[in-house]
């Protein structure tokens, strides 16, 4: 999608710090880190959010993120790791392109919860 921001991240429009890649998924460090290590999980694909994924979309996505998550504990050391999905405005999505949040958790005042 043309005006998408994460598409535009995908093609390298926009430069992003990229945590991993493969043939239909990309992960990069959010621009705002709740926490050190932050990292958003996005299919290649243009999909809205979670209600327009296909099983494969979704399978594509899952099966990397225990890969990403430990790549992520190499790197950061962190105690802990939430992975969040906001699906539409209300449940405060605010890019339309799916993603799942990764924040690693480093402990009572963190900065995140
Ligand atoms: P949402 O609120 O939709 O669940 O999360 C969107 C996330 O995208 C936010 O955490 C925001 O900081 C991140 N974000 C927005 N624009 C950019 C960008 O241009 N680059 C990167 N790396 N992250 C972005
Ligand atoms: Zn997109």
């Amino acid at each position: 999608m043309s005006d998408c921001i994460f598409c535009k991240i995908v093609s390298g429009e926009i430069p992003s710090a990229k945590v991993f890649e493969n043939e239909h998924v990309l992960a990069f460090l959010d621009i705002s880190q709740v926490t050190k290590g932050h990292t958003l999980v996005i299919p290649k694909i243009h999909k809205e959010n979670l209600f327009e994924l296909t099983p494969e979309i979704a399978r594509n996505v899952f099966e990397v993120i225990p890969t990403i998550a430990n790549a992520l504990k190499e790197e950061y050391e962190p105690i802990g790791l939430n992975t969040i999905n906001n699906n539409g405005e209300h449940a405060g999505q605010s890019v339309f392109h799916y993603h799942m949040h990764l924040i690693p958790r480093y402990g009572k005042g963190d900065g995140f919860g």
